[in-house]
């Protein structure tokens, strides 16, 4: 098989997951945009993947990234930046990546705003920690719609910037409802902020390879997907 015929059956077997999905939930189609979470994968590789209509990537780490961004550029995607993301970088971040999620401090989120000197303003999404694990980045939900109103209202004073809504990288699960009942804490935080504070946040990016049908079902607007994309990772 060649690289593109591979890459036209996986993207192909990906989007019908979305498209089954999508349907059963009586979501539109598009609704839901599809990330390639294309770390440690090859341009050459990813080429492929942008030829046949994936318009958005998402990078982890930033040398990496900023390569990819270098030498990926026609057709353009949409970049994400969907690492952690180390307050000495954000400069290159805001000024190199679209949307950056995973931001978790109203530090980053005003540094991504200062520091940006394009036209466009880098979006913004912040980074839920669902499991209280601390070996990963995130607000606890019970804080999320305080600091969310925080950003939103500093940045939008700066300018460069705009937060749009909320990331979650949940501990993988074993069983479908118990993956739609972690899912559903993110959907409450969004609608609990709106609610409280009414800024109006319409992005929930989560769901990976293996639970992106309940990421769908419980409102996801951006699913990250690397291994069932791509393939293995090195
Ligand atoms: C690698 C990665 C993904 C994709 O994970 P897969 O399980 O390979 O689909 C999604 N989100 C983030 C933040 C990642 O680092």
């Amino acid at each position: 098989m060649s690289q593109q015929q591979y890459a036209r059956a996986k993207l192909h077997a990906v989007r019908s997951r979305i498209s089954k999905i999508c349907l059963e939930q009586r979501r539109s189609l598009n609704s839901v945009k599809l990330i390639g979470a294309s770390k440690k994968q090859s341009p050459d590789l990813i080429r492929e993947f942008l030829n046949l209509g994936l318009e958005d990537l998402g990078e982890n780490y930033l040398q990496e990234g900023i390569s990819k961004i270098e030498s990926l550029i026609e057709p353009t995607p949409t970049w994400h930046f969907i690492g952690q993301i180390q307050s000495n970088k954000t400069k290159l971040i805001a000024n190199n990546f679209d949307w950056v999620h995973g931001v978790d401090r109203l530090k980053i989120a005003t540094r991504l705003a200062k520091q940006n000197t394009r036209e466009q303003s880098v979006k913004i999404l912040l980074q839920l920690n669902l499991d209280d694990e601390h070996s990963k980045g995130g607000v606890s939900q019970s804080q999320a719609p305080e600091l969310a109103n925080q950003i939103a209202q500093e940045i939008e004073s700066i300018g460069g910037a705009e937060l749009r809504g909320f990331m979650t990288i949940p501990k993988a699960r074993n069983t479908y409802s118990e993956q739609t009942a972690t899912f559903a804490k993110a959907r409450n935080v969004l609608e609990l902020t709106n609610q409280q504070f009414g800024i109006g946040l319409t992005e929930l990016s989560m769901g990976m390879s293996g639970d992106l049908e309940a990421a769908i079902a419980e409102g996801a607007t951006m699913v990250r997907i690397g291994t069932d994309l791509f393939g293995p990772r090195d």
